[in-house]
């Protein structure tokens, strides 16, 4: 199968309300351009410099998504352009992502991680500490940042129903903090393996890699 077939038919299976963020980590340009030539505009990077790298050699209307575990020293690399940080676990990062975003004059829009897998590879937050973070004072000094959704991955398991209500989690507690914080409107679950069940779950965003590009090769 090439890039554009399976790309092509990932988009078939999407419901309207859904946004596909092809992750092309460790992945050519040479293949992202395909992508972006049957009309994906947002890719997902899960390290910085590969991201601002590939984002200095490429189209300028693309969406850059960051879903990577973050390093607060490498937030100045991205803060020009990126479009969404997913993976936002802590209020000292929120503080970096700030200044950084100030300093180019912009307001990047974050995602919180919530911690749903049962593993503790899994970086996140618990949803006490969302539901803290999101209440507290220092947060409404952030004028350059927009907590606007929640993100979450589910345990590396062929076990369908655990990968379930792990999502549900995700999902309730999305509905929890949404109560009291209008801003939250994206839920970004499910990855290749399972975001048939993540979207039925309700997630407003799929993270998409193998599935398009094939399997990545980490020996290089
Ligand atoms: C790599 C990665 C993905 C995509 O994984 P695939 O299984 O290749 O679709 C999604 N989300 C995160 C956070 C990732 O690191």
């Amino acid at each position: 199968m090439s890039i554009k077939n399976n790309l092509l038919e990932i988009k078939k299976q999407l419901p309207d309300n859904v946004t596909l963020v092809a992750v092309s980590k460790t992945k050519p340009v040479k293949d992202l351009m395909q992508a972006y030539d049957c009309g994906q505009r947002i890719f997902g990077e899960n390290k910085i410099q590969e991201m601002a790298e590939k984002q200095l050699k490429m189209p300028k209307d693309i969406q850059w998504h960051m879903i990577g575990n973050i390093q607060r020293n490498k937030v100045k690399y991205m803060a020009a352009f990126v479009d969404l940080i997913h993976g936002v676990d802590s209020l000292k990062l929120l503080n970096e992502i700030n200044r950084q975003a100030e300093k180019h004059n912009r307001i990047i829009d974050c995602l919180l991680q919530i911690k749903i897998a049962q593993e503790d590879t899994k970086y996140g937050m618990q949803y006490e500490d969302a539901l803290a973070l999101l209440d507290s004072e220092n947060l409404k000094g952030l004028k350059n940042i927009a907590i606007v959704g929640l993100m979450g991955m589910a345990s590396f398991t062929k076990d369908k129903i655990q990968i379930k209500n792990e999502f549900e989690t995700l999902k309730n507690n999305f509905n929890s903090l949404k109560e009291k914080n209008s801003n939250l409107k994206i839920i970004s679950m499910g990855m290749s393996g399972d975001y048939a069940l993540a979207i039925d779950t309700g997630s407003t965003m799929i993270r998409v890699g193998s599935s398009i590009f094939g399997a990545r090769n980490y020996s290089k």
